[in-house]
């Protein structure tokens, strides 16, 4: 089973390096195909809903290590457009893990109680516990996203007047880039996805909910109509991962065009950081052995 798990974690590797970006310099949203589905063809689906299966399966047992040693955490980032596959992607990712070590929080547009707050505020709270892994449905990246696309967000936050200038977003990437060292420093461990879905794409997802009645609860208008910024989006995420992208908290573009690939990506980067972490159940001393071997033969004369 050893070297199966290394196996996994070979290919996982070959899934997930050309979609990794940890140097931002240079980075162009370009140069990433949302189509990719690397030497994977449509006609190998089948294949790379396998390869999922299994790797589900090594996510959970390295999950129950993460969970008993309990010194690392693993804090997980989704950014993407709308009808991307974020929920698709964390649903089907995290299927086989135990619900107790995992949870999700998603960021929708701040309440009273988050404005009259710095924006980190409210993913502070939520952090995830040591053992745990923390799954972050958007997150303080929209600061740097919806907020800059959209000036009347930036408004509503409250902040003196003499601090919003024209350094705003390079303020706010570098005080996230100090924010995801200082996690860094303290064992929680940071991935960031930004899935990457073309526009051609997402009208024709957005069509489909509209078409589909178990669908149509998914679709808003407003998601629809915010199409017409597209191009400052793709803007402000290439300016976003250029700024942000680092060693201890890389970005993985994940192309999101195919849904059974996006998952596939998604689910080698989370396997191949916990075998990083080179993660092992608590070792029992001779004291504890010596009382678990006591107390069975106490059971045992019952
Ligand atoms: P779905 O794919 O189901 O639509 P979603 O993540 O888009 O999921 P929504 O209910 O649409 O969920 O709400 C998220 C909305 O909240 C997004 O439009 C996002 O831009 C907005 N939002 C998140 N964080 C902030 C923020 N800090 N300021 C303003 N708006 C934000
Ligand atoms: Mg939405």
């Amino acid at each position: 089973m050893k070297m199966k798990m290394k196996e996994i974690v070979s290919q996982c590797r070959n899934i997930t390096s050309p979609f990794r970006v940890a140097k931002g310099k240079g980075f162009r949203l370009k140069d990433f195909d949302p189509g990719d589905t690397l030497q994977f063809s449509e006609k190998d689906k089948k294949r790379a809903k396998e390869a999922l299966a299994l790797g589900i399966k090594a996510l959970a047992e390295l999950q129950d290590k993460l969970y008993a040693q309990d010194k690392w955490a693993v804090l997980l980032i989704f950014q993407a457009m709308d009808a991307a596959g974020k929920d698709g992607a964390i649903k089907h990712v995290m299927s086989g893990v135990n619900p107790q070590g995992c949870q999700v929080s998603s960021f929708k547009s701040p309440s009273a109680d988050d404005l009259d707050h710095d924006y980190l505020y409210r993913c502070m709270k939520v952090l995830p516990n040591r053992g745990h892994i923390g799954i972050f449905n958007r997150s303080y990246y929209e600061e740097t996203l919806v907020v800059r696309v959209h000036p009347e967000c930036l408004a509503k936050q409250k902040l003196p007047p003499t601090l919003v200038t024209k350094d705003i977003w390079k303020q706010r990437f570098e005080d996230i880039g100090n924010f995801e060292q200082y996690l860094a420093h303290n064992g929680v461990v940071v991935r960031k996805f930004f899935l990457n879905v073309s526009k051609k794409e997402q009208k024709r997802r957005f069509l489909e909910r509209i078409e589909t009645p178990e669908k149509n609860w998914k679709f808003s208008a407003s998601d629809a109509a915010e199409r017409e910024h597209w191009k400052e989006y793709t803007e402000a995420y290439e300016d976003m991962i250029c700024h942000t992208a680092s060693e201890e908290a890389p970005w993985y573009v994940v192309p999101a065009d195919n849904k059974w690939f996006t998952r596939l990506v998604v689910a080698a980067t989370v396997i191949e950081t916990l075998a990083s972490l080179d993660l092992k159940y608590p070792e029992v001393g001779q004291d504890k052995l010596k009382e678990l071997a006591a107390t069975k033969k106490t059971l045992l004369n019952k």
